[in-house]
């Protein structure tokens, strides 16, 4: 049993010929809602390739709220750890201009995921071989849940994104830490390869088209990523996490986990949108033949 700890959004994506001017309006010429936040990514994903997942997290009373809890509940996640507070839904207004993007984020009731929710689902923890976590929702409940993990001896999986969020003495808590190589270099402020050395089996670095990179206390092992031709990389390094979890709870080695997730991710940057390309198993065994 997975268990995905972290936030829920509804991406909000309208694109427009020209961004506005302070006090300008503007006519855009296309506007989609899209299921989004690292953590119900990542839970669609391990759910999507036939892991059992459970979430815990938080939305609000609203229309967008409703929406993304029956979204993850249609993926058979068990959704009991969702609570619906008194804050908005967490959004991500997306402004899209040629290649340019501008992002507002609002966590809303993301934010409201404290120790006290923790603590009505602990049941939920408690079941897990694996916890997932990621860095959008409130640094405290992050310090809590690993505390919690370490006590009880359940592996966690710390994928540090947003990295700004990131605490230091986490590394110690952690099973597996899963920055990107932009985040690995702002976590740890060296580059990759030195770093990896000192957590082997530990610190895995997702590389984009390249795949992945860790140490497994002898070498440096690189694990090619899976050629392919990107339409839409967002969700790659969620699809990368949840595909991982799947994998190393599966009994893969962590060698063979990564590659399991790299060529997830490969079929994920295929398709549009964070969970529209996050691949079924079958699509994942006919690339790994
Ligand atoms: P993030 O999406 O968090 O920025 P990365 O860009 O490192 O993370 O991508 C995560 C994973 O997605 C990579 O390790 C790789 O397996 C896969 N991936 C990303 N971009 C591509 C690509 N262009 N072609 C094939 N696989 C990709």
């Amino acid at each position: 049993m997975i268990t995905v700890i972290g936030s829920i959004n509804m991406d909000i994506a309208i694109r427009t010929d020209v961004f506005p001017k302070q006090g300008e309006t503007v006519l855009g010429n296309l506007f989609t809602t899209i299921p989004g936040g690292k953590g119900a990514n990542q839970a669609v994903a391990a759910a999507r390739l036939g892991s059992q997942v459970q979430m815990v997290g938080a939305v609000g009373q609203d229309a967008f709220g409703n929406e993304l809890y029956f979204n993850l509940k249609n993926e058979n996640i068990n959704v009991g750890g969702i609570e619906k507070t008194n804050n908005s839904t967490g959004i991500a207004n997306i402004l899209l201009h040629d290649n340019d993007n501008r992002i507002i984020v609002v966590p809303g009731a993301n934010f409201d995921l404290d120790q006290q929710m923790i603590e009505r689902h602990m049941d939920l923890i408690k079941q897990s071989s694996l916890v997932i976590l990621q860095l959008e929702i409130p640094v405290e409940t992050i310090d809590f849940v690993l505390d919690v993990c370490v006590k009880l001896s359940i592996p966690v999986l710390l994928n540090p994104a947003p990295a700004a969020n990131y605490k230091p003495e986490w590394i110690e808590k952690v099973t597996y830490l899963t920055p990107n190589e932009t985040e690995c270099e702002q976590i740890f402020g060296t580059d990759y390869e030195t770093v990896l050395k000192q957590y082997p089996n530990k610190l895995i670095v997702t590389l984009g088209g390249e795949g992945a990179a860790y140490f497994d206390g002898t070498k440096l092992v690189n694990v090619p990523g899976y050629k392919t031709k990107a339409l839409d990389t967002t969700g790659a390094g969620d699809t990368f996490n949840g595909a991982f979890a799947h994998a190393i709870t599966a009994g893969k080695t962590i060698e063979a986990a990564v590659q399991f997730a790299n060529i997830a991710a490969s079929l994920s940057v295929e398709k549009f949108g964070a969970q529209g390309g996050m691949p079924q198993i079958e699509k994942v065994n006919e690339r790994l033949e």
